[in-house]
């Protein structure tokens, strides 16, 4: 499209979402090319709407630690089991020497 259809005052145009004929109106004019956007501006809140809310879904799900059986990688996936056995490990050997440091005070001799 040229920027002289833009000053057409009937100038329509055809959403590449909803197929719609829209009046240039109804598209909102990007800014660094002034271009209208392929998409009317009902489309492009419901696109930005759900881009939101995908974004902050997939935010929510990295703060929970990965489910490692469902990570797709197979060397990252090895890396947090190794990691995970490591963990479990570390808590096995503290606390076994808990134990042995009260054994030892529960029998000195
Ligand atoms: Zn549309």
């Amino acid at each position: 499209m040229k920027t002289s259809e833009l000053n057409q005052p009937n100038a329509v145009r055809c959403c590449g979402r909803c197929k719609r004929v829209l009046p240039l109106e109804e598209f909102y004019v990007n800014s660094r090319t002034q271009r209208p956007d392929p998409y009317c501006k009902d489309c492009r809140r419901t696109m930005n709407r759900e881009r939101h809310r995908a974004k902050s879904q997939e935010s929510k799900s990295r703060r929970r630690s990965p489910v490692i059986t469902q990570v797709a990688d197979r060397d990252e996936r090895l890396r947090l089991i190794r990691q995970a056995l490591a963990t479990v490990e570390e808590h096995h050997r503290r606390r076994l020497a808990r134990l042995r440091e009260q054994e030892e005070d529960l029998y000195p001799f």
